[in-house]
């Protein structure tokens, strides 16, 4: 299968004909070619969204959000060809990407599509001056949007529909790992009506598109999700040119048990919450501390489940956990599994690569749990990102809390307890943008979404993302 970049409404292949495989992580095989895309076809995408704007950004809220909600309703209508697309080219199971993913994806263009029938500047009277402020909030132009390959079309959308709901036109690239997807996106839109080059996709290493986009001089905002690396690195580069930066970084989030919370419900969520997507969701709960009281009972029950998991094929009904993204990063997550080992930590359950009958050459791993002593081991301080969580007891609130605050990212945290007094104090002091008490990954998208510390800067959803996608103009009027 052969992916082409979406330039001005036209499906295209790269300017200097030069291809990366795509690889499927449940069998290991090349089955498709996609573009790596040069500065020239960045150019080609820039010039196509740079003549969109003045349409564009005249076009009736009415009419943008009309067509936003089209594209929404023909993701939903065609689900299954995504999901399948999705899981395919990302390794997880299709039911993953059936109930969470492609609904989700569509859910971004609905929910967008809305809010900006609702979003509002502000007026200020300067009483005494006899003066009147107004605040204009306009599209920036053309944008970029750079996504990762963990959550493909879920994460692409979260950025693409708040940047053309208020106006802009973007410039986006997915993840080279993950392309497939954001293709499919191309012919939906332009079924939906969106007019050509209001959303151009170029295909490519982030090294060279997507380093073309965020160097391009007229691409004035970036809105990036993925790496820390990458995040700083990105910050480097954009920061002399005054660009505006949305940094969705990485995270090593902690999750804390207290013995008073309701047992069952956080057991089974906190089997989810460590390894849905096979472990690869920046909100993944991958440190797990346990109040001693239960910690023994708690290591009993979370060991059993999780054994139970099934590994498996990811079109495969009975499978729980898909195949990793890549071979390069099954070789990581493995990597830190031995790391754990050599720390002294004890695995208790998981730690093998599986070899799923009639799919040898996949990326499949056993979802581990190890045990540690100490917070301040390796696998307790590096993002692993993938089927491996540590449990460790601890005995007071402010023991855990100083464990849970003491490592670089900050993007969330989750919080198992029906202590109130607890619940405030903790959910008020723990370093993370995002904070779940007794539920995990439960999303209303008006909330801001975004890290501190190393996992980020600025914040996504709801106005959040309007406004950083709109420039604030201040209008004063004397009379
Ligand atoms: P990555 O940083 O390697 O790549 C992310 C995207 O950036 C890809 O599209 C890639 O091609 C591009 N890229 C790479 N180098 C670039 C450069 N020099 N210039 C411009 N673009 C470049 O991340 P990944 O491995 O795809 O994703 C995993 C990471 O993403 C994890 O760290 C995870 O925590 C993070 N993540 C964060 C969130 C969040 O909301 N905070 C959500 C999902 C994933």
């Amino acid at each position: 299968m052969t992916i082409q970049n979406y330039i001005n409404g036209q499906f295209l292949d790269p300017i200097d004909t030069n291809w990366i495989d795509n690889y499927c992580p449940a069998t290991g095989a090349i089955y498709g070619k996609i573009p790596n895309s040069s500065k020239a076809d960045v150019a080609a995408a820039y010039s196509a969204a740079k003549d969109a704007f003045p349409t564009w950004s005249k076009t009736t809220l009415e009419t943008r959000s009309r067509i936003l909600i089209k594209i929404s309703e023909l993701l939903e209508a065609h689900l299954d060809r995504f999901a399948e697309a999705e899981s395919k080219d990302n390794g997880k199971p299709i039911s993953l990407a059936k109930a969470v993913d492609i609904p989700r994806a569509a859910s971004n263009f609905r929910f967008f599509g809305n809010a900006i029938t609702q979003f509002a500047s502000e007026s200020h009277e300067s009483i005494g001056h006899d003066a009147v402020n107004y605040t204009l909030r306009q599209p920036i132009g053309v944008v970029g949007c750079i996504s990762p390959w963990n959550l493909p079309l879920y994460l692409f959308t979260w950025k693409i529909a708040p940047a053309i709901a208020a106006g802009n036109c973007v410039v986006a690239k997915p993840s080279e790992v993950t392309p497939l997807t954001a293709y499919l996106l191309g012919e939906i839109c332009n079924a939906a009506g969106l007019p050509k080059g209001v959303l151009n996709i170029v295909h490519g290493l982030g090294t060279s598109t997507g380093q073309a986009i965020v160097e391009h001089p007229e691409i004035k905002a970036i809105s990036f999700t993925g790496g820390t690396a990458t995040g700083a690195h990105i910050a480097r580069v954009a920061a002399p040119m005054f660009k505006k930066l949305s940094l969705e970084l990485g995270g090593k989030n902690p999750n804390i048990i207290f013995a008073d919370c309701d047992y069952e419900d956080m057991l089974n969520t906190t089997v989810r919450s460590s390894f849905a997507n096979q472990g690869q969701i920046c909100l993944c709960g991958s440190r797990i501390f346990v109040e001693a009281t239960i910690y023994e009972q708690f290591k009993k029950d979370f060991v059993a489940k999780v054994s139970a998991l099934k590994v498996g094929h990811p079109s495969d009904d009975a499978t729980d956990i898909g195949a990793l993204v890549s071979k390069p990063h099954l070789e990581k997550v493995m990597n830190y599994i031995d790391i754990a080992k050599n720390e002294k930590g004890t695995v208790l359950c998981g730690g093998n690569k599986v070899t799923v009958k009639g799919y040898e050459n996949g990326y499949y791993l056993e979802p581990t749990v190890i045990e540690v002593a100490s917070d301040d081991c390796r696998v307790n301080q590096e993002e692993i990102f993938g089927p491996v969580v540590t449990i460790m007891p601890f005995t007071t609130e402010d023991e855990v809390l100083e464990m849970a605050n003491k490592v670089k990212y900050g993007l969330s945290a989750t919080l198992w307890t029906n202590n109130l007094k607890r619940t405030m104090k903790l959910s008020n002091q723990l370093q993370a943008g995002i904070v779940w008490v007794n539920t995990w990954m439960m999303r209303d998208l008006r909330t801001p979404f975004g890290g501190v510390k190393a996992s980020g800067v600025g914040r996504e959803g709801g106005f959040e993302a309007l406004r950083f996608f709109t420039e604030a103009k201040n209008v004063c009027i004397k009379y």
